[in-house]
């Protein structure tokens, strides 16, 4: 099984993940453009045990999305405030890592777009990509 490893901007804070996320996605959710003060985020989903935190310590902040009304957890360096992960009540069991985050983020090939409708007008769909209007992170089920 592959590991891939990666940290905060400080260093305070390292991870390590085992195998492949569950899925990764690009966000262009209007909360993922503040949280990231970019045009979107990027994450990795993995199963929670597939997660270890190897150094450090990271505090957490909860938001209510304004449009379903569940939570979200970032969690940040405290440090830095570099967010390098979140898990959201829409999607018990999993653990996002933050794609910029990891030593090499390039590891990461998002293929889902969620949230286009607020995506900014200057951004295009890498061909391939699937695009979801909403939500890309709906539960698959399985
Ligand atoms: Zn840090
Ligand atoms: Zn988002």
């Amino acid at each position: 099984m592959e590991n891939h490893e990666g940290g905060c901007l400080c260093g305070a804070v390292r991870y390590r993940v085992h195998g492949e996320p569950a899925r990764s996605s690009v966000c262009h959710c209007t909360y993922c453009q503040k949280r990231t003060g970019s045009a979107f985020g990027i994450g990795a989903y993995f199963r929670a045990e597939q997660v270890e935190l190897t150094r450090g310590r990271l505090t957490v902040y909860e938001h209510r999305s304004d449009e379903s009304g569940r939570w979200l957890r970032n969690e940040f360096c405290p440090v830095c405030g570099v967010i390098v992960t979140w898990t959201a009540e829409a999607l018990p069991g999993l653990r996002a890592i933050a794609g910029g985050t990891f030593d090499d983020p390039k590891w990461i090939r998002p293929d889902r777009h969620g949230w286009t409708r607020s995506a900014h007008p200057w951004v295009a769909m890498p061909p391939g990509a699937q695009g979801f209007e909403k939500s890309a992170m709906l539960p698959t089920g399985s």
